[in-house]
């Protein structure tokens, strides 16, 4: 049967993908994993697991495995998480996968982008179900009339034992997920100026820490904070690069943003061909003037 299933790990994942269910122009229901079910996406089944957490890849993709058999599709937006889970659950269900899927041809037809997004290749699945990560900054989030919302036991027996969660992101926004982004580069110089000037920032615009690779190889930022073609692939309404030279592999990361604001003393600098907005200034005079603008 020609049907969609998301599965939600986050109540707002399920939003942003609604124009991509949309246009597989077929009915599509929701898990939502954890929290409750927003109203008004255009669901005709809505699950509603509510787990304090998501359990670990091995544990999800059997406890979901049940709910999505006789599914066409399935679909959850790209993160590192999905892809560990959604993985799984293919190899389960026999099905093929696609990730960071961009835009839908049809229903077995779909684009992505390959060699650190320079390239976008068009595929095709020849095999059902199709398991799809999406990237959800291609497509527009549209609303309709959901159906009431059902109860669902979810098993989270898992092989894996958490031992312990650390993050060095505080209470910031998930970078995956923020609306605003201010990241930077190797010339931060160490960790707490890195703090102070980037964080300062991303603090007064209640947005994320984002760093290239050579901040993370240098010390200077964490490695969860890295974006980039081995890092996080991003998607802000605005990102600010702070001494950011724009390399290919760091812009492969950020290309879905709607907004790219670049700070850097070299004129001539690359990332400077792709900003909207670019600021040729040193970014410890421009980044503190900004804040003070701002305000507190
Ligand atoms: C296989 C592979 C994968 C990679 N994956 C990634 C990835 O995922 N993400 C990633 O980011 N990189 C990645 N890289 C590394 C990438 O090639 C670059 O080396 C890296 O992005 C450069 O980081 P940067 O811009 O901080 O440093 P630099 O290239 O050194 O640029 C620093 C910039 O800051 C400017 N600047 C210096 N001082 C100031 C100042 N005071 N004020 C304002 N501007 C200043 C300079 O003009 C320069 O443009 C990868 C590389 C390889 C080979």
């Amino acid at each position: 049967m020609a049907r969609t299933l998301i599965l939600a790990f986050e109540p707002s994942e399920a939003v942003s993908l609604t124009g991509f269910a949309a246009q597989l122009q077929q009915p599509f229901d929701v898990i939502f994993l954890t929290g409750q079910a927003p109203a008004d996406i255009g669901a005709e089944r809505v699950f509603v697991a509510n787990l304090d957490q998501v359990a670990p890849a091995d544990a999800t993709a059997k406890g979901v495995l049940s709910l999505c058999e006789g599914y066409s599709h399935i679909a959850s937006v790209s993160s590192m998480r999905s892809k560990d889970i959604l993985a799984r659950l293919a190899s389960l269900l026999g099905g093929a996968m696609v990730t960071d899927v961009v835009s839908v041809e049809s229903n077995t037809v779909y684009k992505r982008p390959i060699l650190a997004g320079s390239v976008i290749a068009t595929v095709e699945v020849l095999q059902t179900p199709v398991v799809l990560t999406v990237r959800p900054a291609g497509f527009s989030p549209v609303s309709g009339n959901d159906s009431a919302s059902e109860a669902v036991t979810i098993s989270s027996e898992s092989v894996v034992t958490v031992v312990s969660q650390t993050s060095r992101g505080g209470l910031r926004p998930d970078l995956t997920r923020a609306k605003v982004i201010v990241s930077g580069g190797r010339p931060l110089k160490d960790s707490e100026t890195f703090e102070r000037i980037v964080g300062g920032l991303a603090d007064r615009l209640g947005g994320a820490v984002g760093a290239t690779r050579a901040a993370v190889d240098a010390g200077i930022a964490g490695n969860e904070l890295q974006v980039g073609q081995t890092g996080k692939i991003v998607a802000p309404e605005l990102y600010i690069a702070a001494g950011i030279s724009g390399s290919t592999q760091h812009m492969a990361g950020i290309k879905d943003s709607k907004l790219i604001v670049a700070i850097n003393k070299d004129p001539d600098a690359p990332i400077f061909q792709v900003a909207d907005l670019g600021l040729v200034a040193d970014l410890y005079d421009a980044v503190p003037a900004l804040q003070a603008l701002i305000g507190s």
